[in-house]
């Protein structure tokens, strides 16, 4: 099983042929809707795959919540535990995107930031025993995934932590983190001293992603580098490879791979992730993952 506590956002992507300056008003090209939030993508990338897969998260009381959970529950992802919040909109990303392909994203948290330490207890007491990875992003508060991560460690279950958007973390939190997944940016902004002090402070495990150069894990036993995957034809769209990377090793974790396998089978499906326009639009299915495997 894997428990996604994360954030769901519906992102409204506008086109345009560039940003606008601060005063600026310009005329855009376009307009898509689409469901996004780290977490909602990683739990979708990981049902996609097959997996049992439960999300604690908050949507706002309105139709972009309810889309949301219907998104959600259309990929095979438990919404039972995805909470409508009166008084809150849902989480909402207005991406501006530039015709060469940078783009400017502004981020409304709303109900995603009344994710409580009480929300994530509820959900997880009734959850049986075994085989449990809880996987966490830093879209909801820091103080809510702590308490997965206590949580986690106390019914002995594994806990992945997406540091993203990165923020400097608490030492007793890095303590209860088995495997942290930044990119190579967020772990810039994490930890100064990089990899190594952040298995100082206690993490299990620290696997670094590199987009097109794939991904590194550092542990206690030294250092293991991973090659990406070539995507025939090229990368469409990058956007959320880092989401269906995460989403995937927990669930290769969750159904007791290695970490070594887990991380290749992420890598993979971060690569597959990036064959279509939108986070969620590519997640490849396991089959799709194992035929591409080079082990
Ligand atoms: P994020 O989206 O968080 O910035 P990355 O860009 O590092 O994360 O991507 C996560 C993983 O997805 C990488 O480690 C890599 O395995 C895969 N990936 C991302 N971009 C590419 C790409 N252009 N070609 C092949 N694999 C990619």
């Amino acid at each position: 099983v894997v428990v996604v506590v994360g954030s769901v956002n519906a992102d409204l992507v506008v086109a345009l042929e560039r940003i606008p300056r601060a005063g600026e008003t310009l005329t855009a090209s376009g307009l898509e809707r689409r469901q996004g939030g780290k977490g909602g993508n990683q739990a979708a990338a990981a049902a996609r795959l097959g997996g049992d897969v439960r999300f604690v998260g908050r949507v706002g009381d309105d139709a972009e919540g309810a889309a949301a959970r219907a998104a959600l529950e259309d990929d095979g992802v438990d919404c039972a535990a995805l909470l409508p919040t009166a008084g809150e909109p849902t989480g909402t990303a207005l991406v501006l995107l530039e015709g060469d392909g940078e783009n400017a994203i502004a981020v409304v948290p709303g109900a995603n930031a009344r994710l409580s330490p009480d929300d994530v207890a509820g959900a997880l007491a009734p959850l049986p025993g075994e085989h449990v990875v809880v996987l966490a992003c830093l879209e909801v508060p820091v103080e809510t995934v702590h308490a997965a991560a206590r949580a986690a460690r106390q019914r002995g279950w594994g806990f992945v932590l997406n540091p993203a958007p990165a923020q400097p973390l608490p030492a007793e939190l890095l303590a209860l983190v088995d495997v942290l997944t930044p990119n190579e940016h967020e772990l810039g902004l994490l930890s100064p001293g990089g990899a190594p002090a952040l298995l100082e402070a206690g993490v299990g495990a620290v696997v670094v992603t590199r987009g097109a150069a794939g991904a590194d894990v550092v542990t206690a036993q030294g250092q293991e580098h991973h090659d990406a995957y070539a995507v025939a034809g090229g990368p469409v769209d990058t956007t959320g490879a880092g989401d269906a990377f995460s989403g995937t090793l927990a669930w290769a974790l969750a159904a007791q791979r290695p970490l070594g396998d887990a991380v290749e089978q992420a890598c993979a499906a971060g690569a597959l992730a990036t064959r279509a326009v939108g986070a969620r639009a590519a997640l490849a299915t396991a089959a799709e993952v194992e035929s591409v495997l080079r082990r």
